[in-house]
């Protein structure tokens, strides 16, 4: 179990900006860092090779992604504002966590970190 996640402030930052980018659509991101058994540390944002913008995370062709261990988890944007996972999102989980961008994407206050079962996790924001 995932007991402490961390993300670099520029992490944010980019969730935020590129999420509010491609509002009203969604956006996805591939969140890349370091991880062990029971701490994540996301480093930088990836953006997937084949991002289909505004079709949605679920119709998202995760099986064509690269097998990369340094990816540690999936990042999307709600445009409806809504922070918690649609049960598409939870049935297309990829990687050790899920992060959602909802609608306004102004702050950290719109970005929540779930885990596999749909939990929310807290995380820490390091400069
Ligand atoms: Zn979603």
């Amino acid at each position: 179990m995932v007991r402490k996640i961390t993300f670099k402030a520029s992490v944010v930052d980019s969730l935020l900006s590129y999420a509010k980018t491609f509002h009203p659509n969604e956006g996805i991101l591939l969140l890349r860092g370091k991880m062990s058994e029971d701490e994540i540390l996301v480093k930088e944002t990836v953006i997937p090779p084949l991002a289909t913008h505004g079709k949605g995370f679920s119709s998202f062709p995760f099986h064509m992604l690269p097998l990369d261990l340094s990816i540690v988890g999936v990042a999307h944007s709600h445009p409806s504002g809504v922070l918690k996972p649609s049960l598409g999102d939870l049935n297309n989980f990829y990687g050790r966590i899920m992060v959602i961008m909802a609608y306004p994407y102004n702050s950290e206050r719109d970005i929540a970190v779930f885990d596999r079962e749909g939990n929310v996790v807290k995380y820490s924001i390091i400069p």
